[in-house]
């Protein structure tokens, strides 16, 4: 067997194979004696008597017909090639996510490329989710891909429903909307609830009342900058025309 690379990934890979093949030669295009991957790994490789290496070299072909019988190898230095025969070829010479599409936007990646997001799959856009692989984190395996799409589609669907519920609630109705961010924790919060029902806003046919538990609506709370609450806006055609924060009942008098 082949592997091609010297990184942690090719390393223990090579390692791996040993407890099925005969021979695992590993074709590491640095000079003798270094590679990349960290210390430990590079022992315990030294330390299989399965394993030999190729130095000073990178695949240049895969030869065979329909499978694998030889590897075509160039000196980097002489720019020599040689053939070697073997039975299979493992490649690992780094991973580049594919992310040159997102480089023009405002999704944020990070210095490797890949794309940053939060537990919840949300990117720096609003709306935007990422999954799998491609995204910044620890262990990158097909159960943690699969586990980070249920999470982005649930996030994703729950995101649509709050932005169509804002659209018809909020911005497209022709009654001025009172919208209280507000949180079950916060007791001044559910004081100014209080005060506003007693105003009698709900029973105003011009007058619809929204409440935004802050916990719950994160992206309609970070969009209209909400940061402390009791805040109350005022919208009416999609604007906001008033806007209090943490108000005092006669505040809310003045403006209901
Ligand atoms: C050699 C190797 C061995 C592995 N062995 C294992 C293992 O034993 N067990 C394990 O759990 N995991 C293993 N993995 C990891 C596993 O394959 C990945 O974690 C998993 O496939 C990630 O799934 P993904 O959907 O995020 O990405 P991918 O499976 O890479 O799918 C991404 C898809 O997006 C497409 N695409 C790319 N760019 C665009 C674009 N701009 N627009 C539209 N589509 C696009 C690609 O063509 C591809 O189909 C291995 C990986 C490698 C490389």
């Amino acid at each position: 067997m082949v592997v091609v690379g010297n990184g942690n990934s090719a390393i223990e890979e090579a390692i791996y194979l040993t407890k099925f093949a005969r021979r695992v030669t590993i074709i590491v295009i640095h000079e003798e004696g270094k590679m990349d991957a960290e210390k430990l790994f590079q022992e315990r490789a030294y330390a299989n008597d399965k394993i030999d290496f190729i130095w000073n070299s990178t695949l240049e072909e895969v030869k065979g017909d329909g499978i694998v019988d030889t590897a075509v190898l160039k000196n980097v230095k002489t720019g020599e090639l040689t053939e070697f025969n073997c039975d299979g070829i493992f490649i690992f010479v780094g991973r580049v996510p594919s992310t040159d599409f997102l480089e023009e936007t405002e999704v944020e990646l990070n210095e490797q490329g890949y794309i940053k997001t939060n537990e919840e799959m949300e990117t720096s856009v609003q709306g935007v989710y990422a999954a799998g692989d491609v995204r910044e984190k620890p262990v990158r395996q097909v159960i943690t891909a699969a586990g980070d799409g249920a999470t982005a589609a649930v996030m994703a669907q729950s995101y649509l429903e709050a932005e169509e519920h804002w659209r018809e609630n909020v911005l497209q109705t022709d009654k001025q909307v009172v919208v209280a961010f507000w949180n079950p924790t916060h007791s001044k919060s559910l004081d100014t609830l209080q005060t506003i029902e007693k105003l009698g806003v709900e029973q105003d046919d011009s007058k619809k009342l929204v409440k935004i538990d802050t916990y719950r609506n994160r992206l309609i709370t970070e969009r209209y900058s909400v940061s402390d609450i009791p805040t109350i806006l005022v919208i009416e055609n999609g604007e906001v025309i008033e806007r209090l924060e943490q108000p005092e009942s006669q505040d809310l008098e003045k403006i209901l």
